[in-house]
């Protein structure tokens, strides 16, 4: 069936109603925008871009039902019957008794940090997320990095990269304690490594081991249906079950969730968090009206919470999930037979770039993926993003730069906007790059911020 599929072309299972003129400035001019940008692609303005692959949050395109549904808002501040609407997917394709509403991802994990949480406390997770770990470390809590190690190796082929390493986990409730852990964090499609998944299989023995401590599972689900396509595909015994179910299923081993309905869901804002115990949950109702709004809409509109109820539904139908996650093995691919190197094996939500072993030319202290992330912008209006010793940061005690093993740029594809056309361009383009690697060279910091550099520094030629 795989060969079947390979020898015959397939296209994109939408037709376009409606679009969005993007335009290429001419190379001068790209060369100009991302110095005034100070060589920082976070700072180029979005109408000097081309092909935007900066991230894939909230960037999806909404479908026609979608947008339907959003003239059916029903903007009451208390009741809004598109909360119902929510209230009811999140039933019925997840499983979880009851909703709070956020205004994103991070809302929720504010409040569950906050609930949950005690000074002193550990947190084990299958790698960090930035904000996930910075809510946790704000309540008092010290994330703990519980992924099999495979995962910190680009070029090691593991299907599941995601999993956990029982062991770890293990030894680390028996070394702290059950009562210092107050629940274990399980991000599906786990987006620092690159978008790899976890599998079933591991799922339920965390499942199990986490049961036998009476530790809770704390669900981060903003990319489950792209994780659930990875376990159709690899996890033998789950080949003929549907998304849907795969997803219901990673779900109900799991006590919770929160979810930035930006990624996976296709809305352009929004989020919730999900709840099976009834105490927890009337004190994550209590809060969410501090600092979100009332439990009914929780920050969101109710014609966004229509639309995401709607993008729940779309988010598991196999046509679309095969060829969201189908259109960026499509980009990786291509790039691995240019032979450019990149992390392995292809991701759900991107194409990472090693950047460290594009330019070795360049020290790390040169910002190699900076500076790569700039040549592939001005080579062709192309934007990705740095992950490497920039957004590592500095160590808050000796000063110095933290210098982490992978050194990579993100091309994030945003769901349903682009064609395999575009897919072409960006692969020319990195290979155009790749091919001039020696002409490129590093960048120095030339103002830097205190907090979350990567986000707001500006770099000069070196
Ligand atoms: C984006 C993201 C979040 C945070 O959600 P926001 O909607 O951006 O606040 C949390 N976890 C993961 C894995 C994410 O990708």
């Amino acid at each position: 069936m795989e060969t079947e599929q390979r020898e015959r072309s397939w296209a994109e299972p939408y037709k376009i109603k409606m679009v969005e003129p993007v335009r290429m400035i001419s190379r001068e001019e790209r060369q100009k925008a991302i110095e005034e940008a100070g060589y920082n692609t976070f700072l180029l303005r979005s109408r000097d871009v081309y092909i935007d692959l900066l991230t894939d949050s909230g960037t999806s395109a909404m479908s026609d039902r979608q947008w339907a549904g959003m003239m059916m808002g029903d903007e009451a501040y208390a009741g809004s019957e598109n909360f119902y609407h929510l209230e009811d997917a999140i039933h019925d394709y997840y499983g979880y008794e009851h909703v709070v509403p956020t205004h994103q991802g991070r809302g929720a994990e504010h409040i569950i940090s906050q609930l949950m949480i005690n000074e002193g406390d550990f947190i084990p997770g299958n790698m960090y997320f930035t904000t996930t770990k910075l809510h946790q470390e704000l309540a008092g809590g010290t994330f703990v990095d519980v992924i099999i190690d495979e995962a910190h190796d680009p070029e090691n082929e593991h299907p599941f990269k995601a999993n956990v390493d029982l062991n770890k986990l293990e030894d680390l409730i028996k070394e702290k304690g059950a009562d210092r852990i107050p629940y274990v964090s399980i991000a599906t499609s786990v987006n620092m490594a690159g978008g790899q998944p976890i599998s079933m299989a591991n799922l339920k023995e965390v499942r199990a081991l986490t049961n036998e401590y009476g530790i809770p599972i704390i669900h981060d689900m903003t990319r489950v249906a792209e994780n659930a396509y990875f376990i159709k595909q690899r996890e033998e015994e789950y080949a003929d079950t549907s998304i849907r179910d795969i997803v219901y299923e990673i779900c109900s081993l799991t006590d919770g969730a929160t979810m930035s309905a930006k990624k996976d869901a296709l809305v352009n804002v929004g989020g919730f968090l999900a709840l099976n115990d009834e105490e927890l949950f009337r004190e994550a109702q209590n809060m969410v009206v501090v600092y979100e709004g009332l439990h009914t809409y929780g920050g969101m509109s109710g014609r966004d919470m229509e639309a995401l109820a709607i993008g729940i539904t779309e988010s598991v139908d196999e046509d679309h999930i095969r060829a969201r996650v189908g259109q960026v093995q499509y980009l990786g691919n291509k790039l691995i037979e240019m032979d450019v190197p990149v992390v392995r094996p292809i991701g759900s939500h991107g194409v990472f770039l090693n950047a460290k072993k594009i330019l070795p030319q360049l020290t790390q202290d040169q910002l190699p993926a900076q500076s790569l992330a700039a040549a592939l912008y001005v080579d062709s209006g192309v934007r990705s993003m740095e992950r490497g010793v920039v957004s590592a940061g500095r160590n808050p005690e000796t000063g110095e730069h933290n210098y982490p093993e992978l050194e990579l740029v993100r091309l994030t594809i945003p769901r349903r906007a682009y064609t395999q056309a575009h897919m072409d361009v960006v692969a020319e383009s990195v290979e155009a790059v790749y091919q001039n690697r020696e002409s490129v060279s590093g960048l120095a910091f030339d103002y830097e911020p205190e907090y979350l550099r990567f986000f707001q520094s500006q770099f000069k030629k070196v």
